[in-house]
């Protein structure tokens, strides 16, 4: 492995912890993920960080002679940056706690915060497939409504850190109470949250939904549930998802007017699992507006899924170090400029691809990150053709925000191809659109070839060799 500078990136979550280390091109080099003690103190948590940190330099620094230069932390709610602190987070103990001291003494590195959302909106704008347009926002609905705004590679946060707060924009007057005291904010209407007490309220006035069926006794309506209750064409399901997307246009629509942004993300929960139902809404509602006829205004899905925390804390991490001019000229030009070291595939015997065999046959995969990994596990059956693809294969294979996404059809030959390459289902390259992902399907021998010549973030998937 060739020698890089690199990255502590963390994010810190509710439930787990997951870091990793990674050079400035986003590629992982190691990563970690433990379950985070909730209801410990900051001390304990802070312990666990640093056991994670630890555990991560000693296999990174036995393969590499890089240096880590610093460390990016994403919490999950507002920061004081003046005092380098976390104001308040709603589901962890972590109030007013400072993680920078400890870990700057530890390892002897500047350590940086930033909020989760801002964070996964910068991961974005470096690593996903919108990468490096002048101006972002990013829409992240969920419980309430997360937003973040990137202007020329930096957060805008404003002048007490509280910019971006698109969840708490007023969309209806004397609408329903928003958690902020006011009625009628964005989040109160838009959010998983809102949409689940609107499914709530009509049930109980007595209109039938397939959600009841879907759900297990006194579960909440997750947004697995909803996307499910979509793909019925439940009425009520659709009815309600419509009116919050209708709201999530609106909100854009003033965005739009305040910041003509070069695209707006829509990330999240929610997004990942209805965004191709919501995203069609929420761009009828924008195109609606007289202002935006001539110039449609992009919209996209965030791609970096499970790595949007790490990859927005390596971001963050890189973006601050950069003031403290860590890094030569020469060195940020040679680190910064170049995308992760892919393996080479290739194809090998009959039907075995690439030098990394899994325990899972030949249905491997390489990430975004450069990092290879079963594509499916242990439980799934063998990948053996197009059309079984799944959409949580999708979310496994857009891990990290590839830019391009090659697959290899082992069995393929120029003439059954087109026919092959057909079965990949539709809604799964409507996602991908949504996603500014290309997909190129190939024969397995031109597939490594491609993918190994290409010159961007990309993926490489191997479908499995069919039963004879
Ligand atoms: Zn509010």
């Amino acid at each position: 492995m060739k020698s890089t500078d690199f990255y502590l990136g963390i994010d810190l979550g509710g439930t787990k912890i997951h870091a990793v280390l990674a050079t400035p091109a986003g590629q992982v080099l190691e990563r970690v993920r433990v379950p985070t003690e909730y209801q410990a103190s900051t001390g304990a948590i802070t312990n666990q960080i640093k056991d994670a940190a630890r555990s991560l330099l000693e296999k990174v620094t036995a393969k590499t002679s890089g240096r880590l230069l610093a460390a990016g932390l994403l919490v999950p709610g507002p920061i004081d940056f003046q005092k380098n602190i976390v104001d308040t987070a709603p589901n962890l103990p972590i109030g007013g706690a400072d993680f920078c001291t400890p870990l700057n003494e530890e390892f002897d590195i500047p350590v940086f915060l930033n909020n989760d959302v801002d964070g996964s909106i910068l991961g974005e704008y470096f690593y996903g497939p919108s990468q490096n347009v002048q101006t972002t926002v990013g829409i992240y609905p969920g419980t309430g409504i997360g937003g973040g705004i990137v202007i020329s590679g930096a957060v805008y946060r404003g002048k007490r850190f509280s910019a971006a707060e698109i969840g708490h924009i007023l969309v209806k007057r004397n609408g329903p109470l928003c958690g902020c005291k006011t009625k009628g904010c964005l989040e109160a209407v838009a959010s998983r949250t809102a949409i689940e007490r609107v499914i709530r309220k009509e049930i109980e006035k007595g209109r039938e939904s397939e959600i009841t069926s879907i759900l297990k006794d006194g579960e909440r309506i997750k947004s697995r549930a909803l996307a499910r209750a979509l793909a019925k064409k439940d009425p009520l399901v659709c009815q309600v998802v419509r009116k919050a997307s209708e709201y999530l246009g609106m909100a854009s629509v003033t965005l739009r007017h305040i910041l003509d942004p070069e695209l707006i993300i829509f990330g999240g929960g929610l997004i990942e699992a209805c965004g191709t139902f919501m995203l069609p809404i929420i761009q009828e509602e924008i195109n609606a507006s007289p202002h935006f006829q001539r110039h449609p205004l992009r919209l996209a899905m965030a791609t970096l899924g499970d790595d949007s925390g790490v990859l927005g804390a390596i971001a963050t991490a890189r973006t601050e170090a950069d003031k403290l001019n860590l890094l030569s000229e020469e060195e940020r030009a040679r680190q910064y400029d170049s995308l992760p070291w892919y393996p080479q595939v290739s194809t090998k015997g009959d039907d075995a691809l690439g030098k990394k065999e899994s325990s899972q046959g030949s249905n491997w995969m390489v990430l975004a990150s450069g990092e290879a990994s079963p594509l499916r596990r242990e439980s799934q059956t063998p990948l053996v053709n197009l059309a079984a693809l799944k959409q949580s294969h999708l979310r496994k294979i857009v891990e990290g925000g590839p830019h391009e996404i090659v697959i290899a059809l082992p069995d393929a030959t120029p003439e059954t191809l087109d026919t092959q390459a057909d079965a990949f289902p539709e809604e799964l390259r409507t996602v991908l659109d949504w996603l500014m992902i290309r997909l190129t399907i190939l024969p397995a021998q031109q597939a490594c070839d491609h993918f190994n010549q290409l010159q961007c973030r990309r993926a490489f998937v191997l479908i499995e060799k069919g039963e004879k």
